[in-house]
Formats: C-alpha cells, sequence, structure tokens
C-alpha cells in the first residue's frame, strides 16, 4: 500500500511538469561590430543587467499565464527605457541631432498588427504600436499622425531633449566629422530592441522597437515598424524580430522570409533562420540577426555580425545572456 502511494505521488509530482504547456521567451539589443575591448566592463555590465531584467520581466509574464503580447510589450518596454539600447531614451540621432522612433508589434494567433514611424515625444513607441494594433482599424500610423493618436490614446510624452543622450550625441558629431561618412547612414552599430515570445495557449508574438540608423535624414524609416521585415509573428510558423541594415532586411522580407519557409518547406526554425540570416543576407551584404521562437518554444537567434546583444529564457526556464559571437 505505501509502495503504491509512494508510486502515485512520483507520477503526480513528475506529471505537471510535462503537462505543462512550454512558455519561452527571447530578447535582443541590437547586432554589429561588438568585439570584446570596444565595451567597458561597466557599458557590457550594464548591457548584461538590462537584457537580463527585460528577459526575466517578460518571462514572468508568461509564466504566471500572460500572454505572449504582454510578455513582448513589458519586455521592450524596459529596454526602451534602458539608455544603452536605440530605442525609447538613448535612440540614435538624426542628421539633424533629433529623434524619431519607429516600432511594430504583431501577434501570431490573429496576424493582428500595429506599427508607428518617425514618431517623436513618446515615451514607449511600442505602447503607441500596440494601441495602433488593439484601438485602430489601421496597422501603421507616421510622424505627427501617430503622435496625434498617441496623444489620444493619452500615452506618456516627453520633451524631445529626455530621448538624447551625451553618448549618441558624440556619436553623431563623430560620423558627421568624417567626410566619407558626414551624410551616411551609420552601419557598424544597431542596437535597436526587439522580443519575441510563445505563451501557455500555444500564442506566439513578436515586438520590435528603433531609433533607426544614426545620421538617418530625409524621414527615413528602416524595417523596425515595416511588418514582414523587422517584425512578424504566425502561430502556423513562429515570431521574428530583427536588428541590422534595415534596407536589406526590407528588401529580403526577412521576418516573414523566415516564418514562411517554416510553414511551407518544413525545415526547422534554425534551419530557416539560419539561411536567411547567414546565406541569403550575406550574399546581398545586409549585416544583422534575428531572434525567433515557434509554438514548441524553440528558440533561435543567428545573427552575420560580430555580435548581437542578445537573451532568451527556454522552455526549460534556463536563462542565457550573451553579447559576442563566440557565447
Ligand atoms: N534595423 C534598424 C533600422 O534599420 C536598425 C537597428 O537594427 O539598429 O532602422
Amino acid at each position: 500500500m505505501i509502495r503504491l502511494f509512494l508510486c502515485l505521488s512520483l507520477i503526480w509530482m513528475t506529471l505537471p511538469a510535462y503537462a505543462d504547456p512550454p512558455v519561452a521567451i527571447a530578447i535582443h539589443g541590437g547586432a554589429g561590430t561588438i568585439d570584446r575591448g570596444r565595451l567597458s566592463d561597466e557599458q557590457e555590465a550594464n548591457i548584461r543587467a538590462a537584457l537580463t531584467a527585460a528577459a526575466q520581466a517578460g518571462h514572468q509574464v508568461l509564466a504566471e499565464g500572460g500572454s505572449s503580447l504582454d510578455a513582448v510589450t513589458v519586455a521592450v518596454r524596459l529596454l526602451e527605457d534602458a539608455p544603452e539600447f536605440n530605442a525609447g531614451r538613448g535612440a540614435v540621432l538624426t542628421f539633424d541631432g533629433t529623434v524619431e522612433l519607429d516600432a511594430s508589434i504583431m501577434e501570431g494567433a490573429t496576424l493582428a498588427a500595429g506599427a508607428v514611424a518617425g514618431m517623436t515625444g513618446v515615451r514607449h513607441p511600442i505602447e503607441a504600436a500596440r494601441r495602433v494594433m488593439t484601438e485602430s482599424p489601421h496597422v501603421m500610423l507616421v510622424g505627427s499622425g501617430a503622435e496625434a493618436f498617441a496623444r489620444s490614446q493619452e500615452l506618456e510624452f516627453k520633451d524631445p531633449d529626455w530621448f538624447i543622450t551625451e553618448f549618441r550625441l558624440q556619436q553623431l558629431r563623430a560620423i558627421q566629422a568624417q567626410p566619407q561618412t558626414a551624410t551616411q547612414l551609420s552601419e557598424d552599430w544597431f542596437s535597436t530592441v526587439g522580443a519575441v515570445a510563445l505563451d501557455a495557449e500555444g500564442n506566439v508574438a513578436a515586438a520590435t522597437s528603433t531609433g533607426g540608423m544614426s545620421n538617418k535624414r530625409w524621414g527615413r524609416v528602416g524595417d523596425s515598424p515595416i511588418i514582414g521585415a523587422g517584425t512578424y509573428a504566425d502561430n502556423r510558423a513562429c515570431a521574428v524580430s530583427a536588428t541590422g541594415h534595415g534596407e536589406y532586411f526590407i528588401r529580403h522580407a526577412v521576418a516573414h522570409e523566415i516564418c514562411a519557409r517554416v510553414r511551407l518547406t518544413g525545415v526547422t526554425l534554425a534551419e530557416a533562420a539560419e539561411a536567411v540570416i547567414n546565406q541569403v543576407l550575406v550574399e546581398a551584404g545586409g549585416d544583422g540577426g534575428v531572434i525567433a521562437v515557434d509554438p514548441d518554444g524553440n528558440i533561435s537567434m543567428p545573427f552575420n555580425t560580430p555580435g548581437m546583444y542578445r537573451a532568451s529564457i527556454d522552455s526549460e526556464g534556463q536563462l542565457q545572456v550573451a553579447i559576442f559571437g563566440d557565447e
């Protein structure tokens, strides 16, 4: 009798571990020429701490039964507030020294999506993108229209100067001081932020937020707010958030391309993401990377640059935080 009881309790104790549907989250803070030695110990520690905090906050939402949409929103909001990254406060500066923010969000269950581009003043652009998705009949709003919509939603606004950090001012001055790059986009360091997640209901979601590329002008918009390029989520395949040279990610519809390969060709998420980032984009000359998750909880984070700020908590609950290519 005792043996039977012990046996039953053992089965009962182990059952939930197998029965619990998987949840998973991955986040990024940009890709680029992030070599050891380029970051001070303090910068590296701050970045790792911010990545850890964002991944854990998103994962907590999932662990408590929250939606993947809420998890990616929570994670991206934290990264928008972290001045180390190119989103929200700390975003890169335009040719004119201003901040123009882009963001997008998508849910895999319904293919509902929202995006904003070329927007200033909104503290959390990802919230604006989410409201476009849930509170408007549209997918994308730009410039003063996006700002007016954000005001109508009573989102938090900050003075334009609040977004500008000393680091970004110096970065812009350095680019503009060189005759060969004075009027070009700065390509060597992308630090857009993003998150992808799978919740216990089996729904995936993706979110991306950025200031775009340093020294951009003429209302330039990159891939981050473009559904299918910088962000995509489809429960039949995966959720993807990208970072890199946006023009290439738009031309190759990178986020959608990865999901389409998974859905239509039967390759794994890792195979699809690797092929698009390390073959298609490399051949085209496009630098960058993606984070991706599928409905089984598989995570893939390929990049073709020396490093990518990234973190994940997989379906086993394992936290991984990494910056360099050899980690
Ligand atoms: N993909 C972004 C853009 O082109 C830049 C980045 O990833 O940092 O606007």
